[in-house]
């Protein structure tokens, strides 16, 4: 999703853009997501994310209306908001905190009863002890979204090379002039690693790009199911789980998260997790039918921030660790990359993402040291 979509935005500057993937692109993390459009942080280390976060946030119509008109496909964007239900004993209080936690980052967040959240949504447990409206949130179909952000660049004339594997940056000195793929030289003039969790792979015996690029996989596992007769119109979360409707009817629930290595495997550990999330948030969810699990393997950093924009090698940009937001993130990344290639410089203050951070942070730990 990461690198077509930047791939998507530099096509629509006449230059010669050419994606190139060792499988179909979008069958990784971005095949896996859940598409929850959400800029509320998950804990303290995700709140210098908040501005990146909303900034997408609001992008994302302009952005999905722009994809939706080059391919002629639908990526099923809607913005009906989000519930988020609590469970604890102290139910009432933890929402209050957290409505004015969020309020202080400028996301909106309404404490409501639960008799106004049923009216919104009819099947969450009579056992929740309070409810946070977050109308802000949308939500989108990360498979629709993939396919039609394929056709749309291609529409725009980008090349999209799958099957082509990227060996290695081709490096003189302190510039970056290309890649080495699929045994070929390609020659470029700018180049942008946005291999998810796998990006540490191009860089993999060279110990200038691998400080550049500390990205982990960390599992995610998901699962669909369905209803007959069972209604979701909008994402229901609490602080185990979250359910997220589907335009077919089917209800995706998520997630797992564990440092699994890149092993993809489904669990029966990991699949009762999401379950009981799952069944627990809606019981009446139990008598639903199992339709699919999968998962994903999210590109995870030290501090779980993503790793965004220009290097110390010319000509190497990096659009990658977008952790559990990556979704939400295409299209400022999109953008900021766009700015950083076309015009050299962008407005959003990006320092925290700079891929040269963990750098400075080994430095200062060696002086320290
Ligand atoms: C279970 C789960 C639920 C999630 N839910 C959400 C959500 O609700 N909202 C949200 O915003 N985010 C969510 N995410 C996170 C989101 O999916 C990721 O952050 C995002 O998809 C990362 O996109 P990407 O393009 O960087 O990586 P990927 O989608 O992993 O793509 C990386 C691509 O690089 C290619 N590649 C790898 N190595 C090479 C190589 N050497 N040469 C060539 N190509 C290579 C791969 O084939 C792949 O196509 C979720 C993730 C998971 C796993």
């Amino acid at each position: 999703m990461i690198g077509t979509s930047i791939a998507f935005e530099l096509a629509a500057e006449n230059l010669r853009v050419v994606v190139l993937d060792r499988q179909q692109p979008g069958r990784e993390a971005s095949w896996a997501a859940a598409g929850m459009l959400s800029p509320a942080p998950d804990s303290p280390r995700d709140i210098p994310l908040t501005p990146l976060s909303r900034e997408s946030l609001k992008l994302y119509p302009q952005f999905v209306a722009a994809v939706e008109e080059e391919s002629g496909e639908s990526a099923s964007y809607a913005r009906d908001g989000a519930i988020e239900i609590l469970l604890a004993p102290h139910g009432e209080i933890d929402r209050d905190q957290k409505a004015a936690e969020y309020r202080l980052l400028n996301l909106a967040a309404e404490p409501v009863s639960l008799g106004a959240a049923r009216e919104r949504e009819k099947s969450f447990t009579p056992d929740a002890r309070a409810a946070l409206w977050l109308p802000e949130e949308a939500t989108v179909e990360p498979r629709l979204l993939m396919a039609a952000l394929l056709a749309a660049a291609q529409n725009r004339g980008v090349a999209i090379r799958s099957g082509c594997r990227v060996a290695n940056l081709l490096l003189d000195g302190n510039r970056c002039l290309g890649v080495i793929a699929a045994g070929e030289k390609i020659e470029a003039a700018h180049v942008v690693v946005a291999a998810g969790c796998f990006s540490g792979e191009v860089a993999e015996g060279a110990a200038r790009l691998a400080r550049l690029l500390p990205t982990r996989p960390v599992r995610g596992q998901m699962l669909a199911l369905r209803h007959e007769g069972f209604r979701l119109d909008r994402v229901l979360r609490s602080e185990r789980g979250y359910l997220v409707p589907r335009r077919d009817g089917r209800i995706v629930a998520g997630s797992t998260k564990e440092e699994a290595g890149f092993e993809r495997r489904v669990t029966a550990a990991g699949i009762r997790k999401v379950l009981d999330a799952a069944i627990e948030l809606c019981p009446s969810l139990a008598a639903a039918e199992i339709v699919e699990t999968w998962s994903g393997l999210r590109p995870g950093t030290p501090d779980d921030l993503p790793i965004l924009g220009p290097t110390d090698i010319a000509g190497l940009a990096i659009a990658t660790g977008h952790y559990r937001n990556g979704i939400l993130l295409t299209p400022v990344t999109a953008k900021l990359i766009r700015e950083w290639i076309v015009l050299g410089r962008t407005n959003f203050d990006a320092a925290a993402f700079s891929p040269l951070r963990f750098d400075r942070a080994l430095s200062s730990r060696a002086e320290t040291a």
